[in-house]
């Protein structure tokens, strides 16, 4: 197993600063970071897949120990495949909390050997959301304090078609 491996993964639909926030602080602490775009394919979600992964690398593109990639099925089973150690997740308020605590504690009954890490939020972008950002971008709201600035053409132009 890889040690100074950890794997974010999420919806990241889209990625907002709040993500781009948790990876820079993941990627100084883990030799290499792999940010996972969970494909599930009964949710579709609002961006595809191939979008937000383009988006992840160019609001990445100064982070040189973090790939991208998608995965489907378990994310232990991913873990695994992987050889990775870690699961890297970001907290926000007390909401996200019981979500969290659930999911960690199932993952480690099915891989005892694979660890969750929490990163408490940066008080800047306790409120920030992909949620908020589709419901605020689809009706013309203004969104650039909530993405990263090179992409935030990019997801308002999507948001308004
Ligand atoms: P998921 O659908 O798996 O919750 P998200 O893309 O919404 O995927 O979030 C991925 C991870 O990032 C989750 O652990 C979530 O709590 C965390 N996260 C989301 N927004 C923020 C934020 N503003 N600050 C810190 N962590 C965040």
């Amino acid at each position: 197993m890889n040690k100074g491996l950890c794997v974010y993964p999420g919806s990241f639909d889209p990625i907002t600063s709040g993500h781009l926030d948790i990876i820079e602080r993941g990627a100084g602490i883990f030799e290499h970071v792999i940010v996972a775009v969970l494909h599930n394919p009964a949710k579709t979600g609002v961006f595809p897949i191939e979008q937000r992964l383009d988006m992840l690398r160019r609001a990445c593109g100064h982070l040189p120990n973090v790939s991208f990639d998608c995965f489907d099925g378990l994310l232990v089973d991913y873990m695994r495949k992987k050889q990775a150690h870690v699961v890297l997740r970001g907290l926000r308020a007390v909401t996200d909390f019981e979500n969290e605590f659930q999911m960690a504690q199932l993952n480690r009954q099915m891989a005892p050997e694979v660890e969750t890490l929490f990163l408490m939020t940066a008080p800047e972008h306790a409120y920030v959301s992909s949620s908020a950002v589709r419901e605020i971008g689809q009706f013309g709201g203004d969104i650039t304090p909530l993405v990263p600035a090179c992409i935030a053409d990019d997801v308002i132009r999507a948001l308004k078609r």
